[in-house]
């Protein structure tokens, strides 16, 4: 296979939604579609009843939202509420897992993610987190983060969401200007957004406001945003930029938006924020989604309960839900967990993935390595990370490996990345025949 072959399947596997270079080790453009069920209840049964202290984090998905937003590339079903019905599976989904044995195990935080998880009624959101708490043991539980539109707060909900020990709250405003959310077909009110803001605050829960650069050029909305955002002063802000879904953008396209990204940032920074990451920014410097941080997407389990959700159990399996209410459904009365597609892994596949995410951000440690993983598995990868020093690929360092100022990131993908999953996703996607 040629270079030009490789990069053509790096490219691909790195521009895969939610599956990217970063997120999962054998990408989940190589998982296999309906996995043995009877076999990832069995991974998740082991992990429970281990006897290891490991905790694990939640994923619940709420898929909905009132209308789609033009610029949205995440599967949402477009509904005015969430179906009683898919409470219900949720509640029947967790069952499952506290049969498998859940309660033996910690939660270590929970993301309520979606869609517009604030579109469940105050009563299908007492109903969901009063169910959380019965399956399964959040006693040491460090956050339980929700995303949420702001219009569609209310007291009761901010209420019953604090009571439960919701403590950080995401919201997606995009832009604040109204015309500007109706030309994206968002269906947003921000009337009582300071309002909302109070009560959050109040209740100390943390926020989080999302807002998109690209969505227009007039400076007067850009002044705008900023303004509003710095009346607001959220705990974090995150600035993304738009990504085209169906064309893409020119190099001096998205260089316009680095700088407009970049503008945004200047101002917040003045106003005492700190850069978090390329697209985020908070008053702490720190993050407040734990989930987000690769601690949590690379080396922690996580389990994923509704339509879509991605699970992993750390070296044993990574793998996504049912993606429609009826295979969901069927899935459910069968007394399994819903699981779609996935990937059963090895040890030494997580620790491919740890150096990968550790070179692509500059270094490995050893020290860091021995905490995660056992000596044998460390063994064998230090024969490879060997090797591609002895390549010039990368830089050996007092505490580990490193790269250096020429590193050509390709060249340690295709070093660490396993030739079977590499054959296997050009086989799919035709890249050579
Ligand atoms: S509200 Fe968020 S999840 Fe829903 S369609 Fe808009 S961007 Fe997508």
């Amino acid at each position: 296979m040629k270079r030009m072959d490789y990069e053509k399947i790096i490219s691909h596997i790195h521009n895969v939604r939610y599956g990217g270079l970063p997120t999962h080790y054998p990408s989940l453009v190589s998982w296999e579609e309906n996995i043995d069920p009877q076999k990832a209840n069995y991974t998740w049964k082991k992990f429970f009843n281990s006897d290891s202290r490991e905790p694990f984090s939640i994923y619940i998905n709420i898929p909905f939202c009132k209308s789609k937003c033009k610029f949205c590339y995440i599967d949402v079903l477009s509904s005015k509420e969430v179906p009683e019905e898919y409470c219900s599976l949720l509640e029947k989904e967790m069952e499952i897992y506290k049969n498998l044995g859940a309660k033996r195990k910690k939660v270590d935080s929970v993301y309520i993610g979606g869609g517009t998880p604030n579109l469940l009624t105050s009563m299908q959101l007492k109903r969901l987190l009063k169910s959380l708490n019965s399956n399964f043991d959040l006693s040491s539980c460090r956050q339980i983060i929700m995303e949420a539109n702001p219009g569609m707060f209310d007291r009761d909900k901010i209420e019953i969401a604090a009571s439960f020990g919701v403590n950080a709250i995401t919201m997606g405003i995009q832009s604040f200007d109204e015309d500007v959310s109706a030309e994206n077909n968002r269906t947003q009110n921000i009337d009582d957004f300071f309002f909302i803001l109070d009560l959050l605050k109040h209740k100390n829960i943390r926020i989080n406001l999302d807002l998109l650069i690209g969505l227009t050029k007039n400076p007067q909305i850009f002044r705008k945003d900023i303004k509003f955002l710095l009346k607001a002063k959220p705990d974090q802000i995150h600035l993304y930029r738009l990504r085209p879904l169906n064309e893409s953008f020119t190099g001096e396209q998205k260089d316009l938006l680095i700088k407009l990204q970049n503008k945004f940032f200047q101002f917040l920074l003045k106003d005492g924020y700190r850069r978090i990451d390329e697209d985020s920014c908070s008053f702490s410097g720190e993050s407040i989604n734990i989930q987000g941080s690769p601690d949590y997407h690379v080396y922690s389990t996580i389990l994923g309960l509704g339509i879509n959700a991605m699970g992993h159990v750390f070296n044993k399996m990574r793998y996504r839900n049912a993606n429609s209410i009826s295979q969901y459904r069927k899935k459910i009365s069968s007394g399994f967990i819903p699981v779609h597609s996935g990937i059963f892994i090895t040890e030494e596949q997580e620790i491919r993935h740890y150096c990968i995410i550790g070179l692509s951000n500059g270094k490995v440690s050893m020290m860091d390595m021995s905490k995660k993983f056992s000596n044998k598995a460390i063994r064998k990868i230090l024969i490879e990370l060997e090797k591609m020093h002895k390549k010039d690929i990368i830089a050996k360092a007092k505490t580990g490996y490193c790269i250096k100022g020429d590193t050509d990131f390709f060249n340690i993908f295709l070093s660490l990345y396993e030739k079977k999953y590499l054959t296997k996703i050009a086989n799919k996607y035709g890249y050579w025949k």
